[in-house]
């Protein structure tokens, strides 16, 4: 399956968020976690690539995506939240970078689901575990996706699975290489799933 994406607009602000049409599907994650391969791997195209002029990194992406490319409306749109970074941590989360996201998060009625990248190679960190509990607050629902799986065999990649599960205390976690493709078919199903409850 390959689903026919575009791209419709950056916002630097909330008044430059699209009017609200069909649901939203949002990835979130610190920078470098391999946010852009991901989103260029699951639509088989370098959409990430199209809006990230330098210098203007901050901003919220939006993808309209139809399963089929004569559809009138989208079915869906991607939306790919800037990366946060490493230094400040959860402040950062909470802070400058939120201060921005908030109103995302927090307001957007036609957010279905959020989905938040964590590197499998990288152990549990403070500042994706505030965003976990930010979410959680604003009762969002969301998956978290352990990006480049094919760095770990099999058996490591189990254990890190249970590790970051622990950690953040879910088990809606999946894994993903955009390298590989492994997870792609995985992580259709579970956001057409979410579309689709949305819809009913
Ligand atoms: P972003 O900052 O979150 O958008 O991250 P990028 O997509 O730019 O990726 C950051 C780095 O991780 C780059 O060097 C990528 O080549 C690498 N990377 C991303 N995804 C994968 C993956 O699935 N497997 C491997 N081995 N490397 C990856």
């Amino acid at each position: 399956m390959k689903p026919h994406v575009e791209f419709l607009t950056s916002a630097a602000a909330a008044e430059q968020f699209p009017s609200p049409g069909p649901p939203e599907v949002a990835f979130i994650g610190r920078s470098n976690v391999g946010k852009s391969s991901l989103l260029n791997s699951l639509v088989g195209s370098r959409i990430a690539h199209v809006s990230s002029t330098p210098g203007r990194t901050r901003t919220i992406n939006f993808f309209p995506v139809r399963w089929g490319p004569k559809q009138p409306a989208p079915d869906l749109l991607l939306v790919d939240l800037p990366g946060y970074g490493y230094a400040r941590l959860s402040r950062e989360v909470s802070e400058g970078w939120g201060k921005f996201i908030d109103p995302y998060l927090m307001e957007r009625k036609t957010l279905a689901l959020c989905v938040v990248l964590v590197d499998v190679n990288v152990p549990p960190q403070a500042s994706d575990r505030s965003l976990l509990e930010f979410l959680r607050r604003a009762e969002r629902e969301f998956i978290v996706v352990a990006t480049k799986s094919d760095k770990l065999s099999a058996n490591q990649l189990r254990s890190k699975l249970r590790q970051l599960s622990d950690a953040y205390q879910t088990e809606a976690i999946m894994c993903y290489s955009a390298k590989t493709g492994a997870g792609r078919d995985e992580l259709w199903k579970r956001i057409r799933e979410t579309v689709v409850a949305r819809s009913e």
